[in-house]
């Protein structure tokens, strides 16, 4: 029979760290713990197979769970000396979801399970502290009220909130054994009140009830969001992990903390964290109070670290956080619980980091020999580069500081003050930049946090939620800026006499904590250290080329930076937009006839010799692809009587000519009309231009540079195999006579995008003229799905939401669909000649996912946006290793 429940503790579990797809992440980790006799409470994990079956059967639990449940709970009651709803030595245990991959405070936790009327007198006398025991007894009917019961936490709080005033006081500390007692009194009536029946007092009830409300709770709102988000698959499922209890809270001999093995933010080799004594584990991520450093080193002036507050627990602390590295090497995010004086483990996990610190942590794991250099090149997620590409604070530009806070995930941003998560959502979906401002953030705010460029808030620590969620999704974030008082019913932060209204602009430096008054000028990324080290040992282990899609000498410039080996795609359509340009392009179109054309072509050829120069010389001898003019002729037209006025004037016209020649040249269907080749076919005179100008600029730059470039001159949008013969015959005709003209010759390949299915499909006709395919997904997967790229982003949300297409396929390749025309264009153009080369230029160029399917059908490299080019030269060697490992970062 399947075994649906595992047991783990006291030094022996049935599961392992591996198992982490049945067990959850938390549950699998418990157990690996145990298993190399790090102290772990006892107790067992209810698998994600579960859960699954739960969802499958209409929330019913498979047979034989009940009996697993018991038997796995007597195991706890032996290990830990205590049993589940006796008086005289209860056992109390938490409640908690656990799911494949961490999905922070996104599903419901319950503690303190298994206290009643009766096992609550227990608890007092075992521990010798009734204050311990009522409060312990508030907050489980606290947190079973609301989590499993679904009544409102606001009315517990209401309920606090009036014994305070009632008695006088300001803080939870004031309130006495007596006081709690009276509190769980009301709460309980009031929980009947609102349920029409009194709180379970059986521990079995309670316990089947929690676990029904976490496997519950994996289908919630908030859950649902994130796994989006983050592409979990609803399929996965949670486990559930029950757990004996232990307290933090028993006294001053007793804490609670979360740490870090190395420094989440930086990646330095520093223990890292947090801890509050006398308190619960939630108390510290709640970032109610503020907690203290763990070592001497980190404290400052006026804090009791650990290290001197509980000295001998630091101690074993500091061993264990010497063997989970070791073991996992990798850094770990660890929870811990110190009850009289011992140090009990509850949870450990590969810790989420900030794209930094997963460089360094990988590049020093590698060279202290913790990993190989290929597990490093593994480890760091490519898409996340993109945090470190961005810009940061100008340090010469002048600013006006508001207040400091934690730097709790570094980059810089500058948006307009947002005091919810909801307007954070609605004003950056119309394109706005946004910070959203909050006292403290909760999982209810996770949408709005996706949407700010930067999140501050004024309470809590480096591991509060706000912190934790920042730093996984690479967003900017100042924590505990206690300095700043947020008032959400003024819509106003001050700081320092200093008044900001919501929709007023401020700028948060996140990697020093910073909060400035206004835009602050920000500068460019310096690419040095681990990235450079990194990515040197990723070049080492790709197979693919990397270039860039560039056709502006920034842009080239840029790519060089990044390491681009030429130019995959330099759109010249681009080029012609310019205002100088322009006049002539209009004139061009306008034309009439052929020698209209060829006049307002002849004044167009010194700028694209120009450009093409520039960007020979920029490239130094490295390939570069050059695409001839493919846009509709339309997106050129002029718009407006001055501008009609403009070109009539230059080709000695009367507006009125003007005007009909613009009607003529409107298409109904423009991206499916008279483009691409379809131009240079019925125009040759515009493609020969272009070919003239790429031809003298190749020779002008092997003039001055004496590395002469090789130009890729490709052809768009082909369908027909004669259409490309047709082009390529012009062009091969334009470098004869300018080779002739010049008494130089330079080497060139003639090629075509695959762009359109028909391409693909016929692609071996069309490779006995090309020295070359480019596949233009972009154009592909237009045509392929009959999808136009310009305005499915009307309805596409849906379809992704809806679950009928996992990605948007302008972002991620369709393997199924358009990857199939991809592959057969390979194989068929492969099979009539085996050298030709080939490289992707649409968007999915840059998309690591994509990227591994190039791989594997053996493209030569692929091209994308000169930022995107470090992400694509780390996934191209992430898909030469071979399937992705998960990644922490
Ligand atoms: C493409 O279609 O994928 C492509 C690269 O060309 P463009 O985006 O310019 O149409
Ligand atoms: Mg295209």
């Amino acid at each position: 029979m399947q075994q649906w429940v595992y047991s783990f503790g006291a030094g022996h579990s049935e599961g392992r760290a591996e198992m982490r797809d049945l067990l959850g992440g938390k549950g699998a980790n418990l157990a690996e713990m145990a298993n190399i006799g790090l102290p772990v409470p006892p107790g067992f994990t209810i698998t994600t197979e579960v859960c699954t079956a739960f969802y499958d059967n209409g929330r019913q639990y498979p047979a034989g769970l009940r009996e697993a449940v018991a038997a796995a709970l007597a195991e706890v009651e032996r290990a830990a000396g205590l049993r589940f709803g006796d008086p005289a030595a209860p056992l109390l245990v938490s409640v908690r979801s656990g799911a494949r991959v961490s999905m922070p405070g996104m599903m419901d936790t319950v503690l303190n399970l298994g206290l009643n009327d009766e096992t609550v007198v227990g608890l007092e006398r075992r521990s010798g502290d009734s204050r311990f025991a009522w409060d312990s007894y508030r907050r489980f009917v606290q947190m079973f009220g609301s989590v499993v019961l679904g009544v409102d936490h606001h009315r517990f709080e209401e309920i606090i909130e009036q014994a305070k005033l009632d008695l006088g006081v300001t803080e939870d500390t004031g309130l006495s054994a007596e006081d709690w007692r009276r509190v769980v009194a009301e709460y309980k009536d009031m929980v009947a009140a609102e349920r029409g029946e009194p709180f379970p007092q059986d521990p079995h009830a309670q316990l089947w009830g929690a676990i029904g409300a976490v496997f519950g709770s994996w289908m919630n709102p908030r859950a649902n969001t994130y796994r989006r988000l983050h592409d979990i698959p609803a399929s996965w499922g949670t486990a559930v992990n029950v757990q004996a209890m232990v307290f933090g809270n028993m006294g001053e001999d007793c804490a609670t903390g979360v740490c870090f093995t190395r420094d989440p933010s930086t990646g330095e080799d520093l223990f890292y964290g947090e801890f509050l004594v006398n308190a619960q584990g939630e108390d510290v991520v709640a970032g109610i109070r503020t907690p203290q450093p763990l070592s001497r080193a980190r404290a400052k002036p006026g804090e009791v670290p650990m290290e001197e507050a509980l000295p001998q627990a630091y101690a074993e602390l500091l061993r264990v956080r010497e063997q989970l590295e070791r073991h996992y090497a990798d850094m770990q995010d660890i929870e811990f619980t110190v009850q009289q004086n011992k140090l009990y483990m509850l949870q450990t996990r590969n810790g989420k980091r900030t794209a930094a610190a997963s460089l360094r942590i990988a590049v020093e794991m590698a060279q202290t020999g913790l990993i190989t250099r290929q597990e490093a090149v593994r480890r760091v997620n490519p898409a996340s580069l993109d945090q470190l590409l961005h810009p940061t604070l100008d340090p010469k530009a002048a600013r006006t500081a508001l207040s400091k806070g934690l730097p709790a995930s570094p980059g810089a941003a500058s948006g307009a003050v947002v005091f919810s998560a909801d307007e954070a959502e609605s004003r950056a979906a119309k394109g706005e930049a946004v910070i959203l401002v909050r006292i403290e953030t909760s999982p209810e705010d996770i949408h709005g946090m996706h949407a700010a460029r930067g999140i501050l808030t004024t309470r809590g620590g480096m591991t509060s939620h706000a912190a934790v969620v920042a730093r996984g999704m690479g967003r900017p974030c100042v924590a505990g800026a206690g300095g700043i008082r947020v008032d959400y019913g003024a819509q106003t932060l001050s700081a320092g006499g200093k008044e900001v209204r919501a929709g007023e602009v401020i700028t948060l430096d996140g990697a020093t904590g910073e909060v400035f008054a206004g835009a602050v000028p920000m500068v460019e990324p310096q690419l040095s250290g681990e990235f450079a080290t990194l990515m040197g040992w990723a070049d080492e282990i790709r197979r693919m080329r990397v270039r860039a899609n560039a056709e502006t000498p920034l842009d080239a410039e840029t790519a060089r930076r990044f390491g681009a080996e030429g130019i995959g795609l330099c759109r010249t359509e681009h080029m012609f937009f310019d205002p100088e340009r322009i006049g002539a392009v209009r004139q061009m179109i306008m034309a009439e006839d052929e020698a209209g054309r060829r006049v307002a072509l002849a004044r167009l050829l010194p700028f694209q010799k120009a450009d093409f120069t520039e960007l020979f010389r920029i490239m130094a001898g490295l390939p570069v692809t050059i695409r001839l003019l493919d846009p509709p002729l339309h997106e050129f037209l002029p718009h407006g009587e001055a501008e009609l006025a403009e070109v009539a004037q230059a080709l000695g016209q009367d507006v009125e000519a003007m005007r009909r020649r613009a009607a003529e040249l409107a298409e109904a269907n423009p991206m499916l009309g008279h483009r691409g080749c379809r131009l240079g076919v019925t125009y040759p005179e515009i493609y020969e231009m272009q070919a003239r100008a790429i031809f003298e600029g190749a020779i002008a730059a092997a003039g001055e540079t004496g590395e002469p470039p090789v130009p890729e001159i490709m052809i768009p949008l082909v369908a027909t195999a004669r259409e490309l013969e047709i082009t390529r015959a012009q062009v091969d005709r334009v470098a004869a006579e300018v080779f002739r003209e010049s008494g130089r010759e330079v080497e060139y390949l003639v090629g075509t995008m695959i762009e359109l299915p028909r391409a693909a499909l016929i692609a071996n006709s069309i490779a006995k003229s090309a020295d070359f395919f480019s596949f233009g997904t972009n154009d592909l997967t237009q045509t392929a799905f009959g999808l136009s790229r310009d305005d499915a982003g009307k309805f596409l949300p849906y379809y992704i939401d809806a679950g009928i297409l996992a990605k948007d396929p302008f972002v991620s390749l369709d393997v199924e669909g358009v990857g199939e025309l991809v592959r057969i264009a390979a194989e068929k153009g492969r099979g009539v000649k085996p050298e030709l080369k080939m490289g992707i230029c649409g968007e999915h160029g840059g998309d690591p996912a994509s990227i591994a399917f190039c791989e594997g059908v053996a493209l030569d490299y692929v091209s994308c946006s000169p930022y995107r080019v470090p992400v694509a030269r780390l996934a191209a060697a992430q898909a030469a290793l071979g399937a992705h490992r998960d990644r922490t970062a």
